[in-house]
């Protein structure tokens, strides 16, 4: 029979940073399913009894769903198998959600979707991770524990441990963490989440050339406030510098015209201007998160020279010509990465009619 340790910190201490110190990761659901135990405490996702605090499978599945989605969709941060496959949590999102579908709401997760992810979880993570930060049991829908050893192999062992107890692994309903552990957890909770994110950061930085992956990390899970709007004042000297007309079309905008992020700020996460356009209202919703064909790229880097515009948009800049220049080649190596990244999701037909001038994006 197995107990956590839940002497001192100190010991729960160790048991973390036992789990930092495991080698190189092979995947990123082992972070991950951590985030989501993180996160259903920080969210009181919780049922406390007998000095544990019960977290349903459910929920952990749910916020595992609701990570990876963002990373995925939102961001089209890859991940596949050492066979090249997508991983499966993945191929769930394909099969079980819209593909135009880029925010996920509860509505939108059915109970055959929470039954698959935490099938993926069973199979592939949940026992893993008890073994390199040992501070869950697993629970029956009774709250009766399922005592189980430390050390499981892997997911034949994991099955064999269980039959040996009668018991199925659809019948682990919640894992519970004891009072002291929830503590610690709390506590050190800043410490602990940066950590998870690096681990994750350095695992998906391996596999992916995208920018400000890091910052992508903190959106996906939710504690990071973003700033993506541009503010009324820059958009309306931008339109009026346009004259009205839209980047894309060249159609008047008046009062449709919005403020579009050239390399899409799904990919970019910035706003800076050398990067944004005026467009009108049908072409932006268009475009949406895509990249556009390179004869754009060409004008929008034309537009960065322009004098009247680095007059007006770079005016406290003594090198505007140089600075303008340098964003450029930014602003070109970014398209091109992004561009690459998408070709090589090959995630949708992003074939779009765009009126006569854009014919398709990639
Ligand atoms: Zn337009």
């Amino acid at each position: 029979m197995s107990s956590i340790p839940t002497d001192s910190f100190e010991d729960i201490s160790t048991e973390f940073s036992h789990y930092f110190q495991v080698g190189s990761l092979t995947s990123s659901y082992k972070p991950v399913l951590l985030k989501s135990i993180l996160f259903c405490i920080k969210r009181g996702k919780t049922q406390r009894m007998r000095d544990i605090h019960f977290i349903s499978m459910d929920n952990i599945a749910i916020y595992f769903l609701k990570f990876y989605f963002s990373l995925y969709r939102r961001f089209n941060i890859k991940q596949l198998t050492s066979k090249n496959n997508k991983i499966t949590i993945y191929r769930i999102i394909d099969r079980y959600i819209d593909e135009e579908t880029t925010k996920l709401y509860d509505r939108d997760i059915s109970d055959e979707i929470v039954d698959k992810i935490k099938k993926a979880l069973y199979r592939n993570v949940i026992y893993l991770l008890r073994q390199d930060s040992y501070f869950y049991e697993f629970y029956d829908s009774h709250h009766d524990v399922i005592a189980l050893p430390r050390e499981i192999k892997d997911e034949q062992d994991f099955n064999h441990l269980l039959k040996k107890l009668d018991v199925h692994r659809r019948e682990i309903a919640f894992i519970g963490i004891p009072d002291k552990i929830v503590l610690f957890i709390e506590m050190n909770r800043p410490i602990l989440d940066a950590a998870i994110n690096a681990n994750l950061a350095l695992f998906l930085e391996k596999i992916n050339t995208v920018p400000n992956l890091n910052i992508k990390i903190l959106a996906a899970d939710g504690s990071f406030d973003e700033i993506r709007n541009i503010s009324p004042l820059l958009k309306e000297k931008l339109c009026a510098y346009q004259n009205d007309c839209c980047f894309y079309c060249g159609k008047n905008m008046s009062d449709t015209a919005e403020a579009d992020h050239f390399v899409p700020y799904n990919y970019l996460f910035d706003s800076q201007i050398w990067n944004i356009v005026g467009a009108c209202e049908k072409c932006n919703g268009k475009k949406s998160n895509h990249v556009v064909q390179e004869e754009y790229l060409r004008k929008i880097q034309e537009r960065n020279l322009e004098e009247e515009f680095r007059h007006v948009f770079f005016q406290d800049r003594l090198d505007s010509l140089e600075f303008a220049q340098n964003m450029n080649k930014i602003l070109e190596q970014h398209y091109r990465n992004c561009l690459l990244n998408f070709k090589l999701l090959k995630k949708r037909n992003l074939s779009v009619d765009f009126g006569k001038e854009i014919s398709h994006m990639y």
